[in-house]
């Protein structure tokens, strides 16, 4: 085989490991990355909080009601006792019980309204606490997806590794440096194949002259345009 050929082979081996090794980049990254599974847990520890804040609102204004019924009572045992016998009295102790009754009206109705808060925290809680566990599942399952890719993605460096070195020997080291340097400055590719009289590199019609010197392969050829190494096949 040409020289430019085994650097055409070598160069397939090293875009195949640059495509394996910006993959495995992207794995590892989506193993580290538990970032949607902390905004998840954030929101119901936001949920459960809120609920733990709905709960005590319940619990004080139950309260206020039992501390109201509870001043109320003893205002109505007196009335109705019969001891309180001046008309006056029990006309302003009739007044003040209607305007506690009137307040503890008001505190039930509050009552209800903390109940209602509360079972829609509960209910936001809840969905919030499954939603996480689907998460977790599903992250479960995505991590050894990911773990088998990399395993995948690992041995299959390792061969095609193994291939490229058997492919470099050989190889001129003079011709191995310039492949370095080109592959450098041309974004992985430093050998580009000639079709049609044409370099694949750059879309560029070479000279006639030039792509036959190629095609020789006494040496190697680069283009007059991007100055990679021609390969004609
Ligand atoms: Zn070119």
């Amino acid at each position: 085989m040409s020289t430019s050929g085994q650097l055409y082979s070598i160069q397939e081996r090293d875009l195949a490991l640059d495509a394996r090794r910006e993959e495995l980049k992207q794995v590892l990254a989506r193993l580290a990355d538990e970032s949607a599974l902390a905004r998840a847990r954030e929101q119901l520890a936001q949920a459960q909080q809120e609920l733990a804040q709905a709960e005590k609102a319940q619990r004080d204004a139950e309260g206020e009601v039992e501390d109201l019924r509870a001043k109320i009572a003893p205002v109505e045992d007196k009335m109705y006792s019969g001891t309180v016998t001046s008309p006056k009295e029990l006309v302003a102790m009739q007044e003040d019980v209607q305007s506690l009754k009137a307040r503890l009206r008001k505190l039930e109705d509050g009552v209800l309204d903390t109940m209602l808060q509360v079972e829609a925290a509960r209910e936001t809680a809840s969905q919030r606490q499954s939603h996480l566990q689907d998460m977790e599942t599903h992250r479960v399952q995505e991590k050894e997806d990911l773990s088998q890719r990399k395993a995948t993605l690992d041995s299959e460096m390792v061969a095609i590794e193994a291939d490229r070195h058997s492919l470099t020997s050989g190889v001129p080291e003079q011709a191995l440096e310039l492949y370095g340097r080109l592959r450098l400055a041309k974004q992985g590719r430093a050998v580009a194949k000639v079709e049609g009289g044409m370099c694949q590199g750059c879309r560029i019609s070479l000279p006639t002259q030039h792509w036959q010197q190629a095609r020789a392969g006494a040496g190697l050829v680069q283009c007059t345009s991007c100055s990679r190494i021609l390969h004609v096949s």
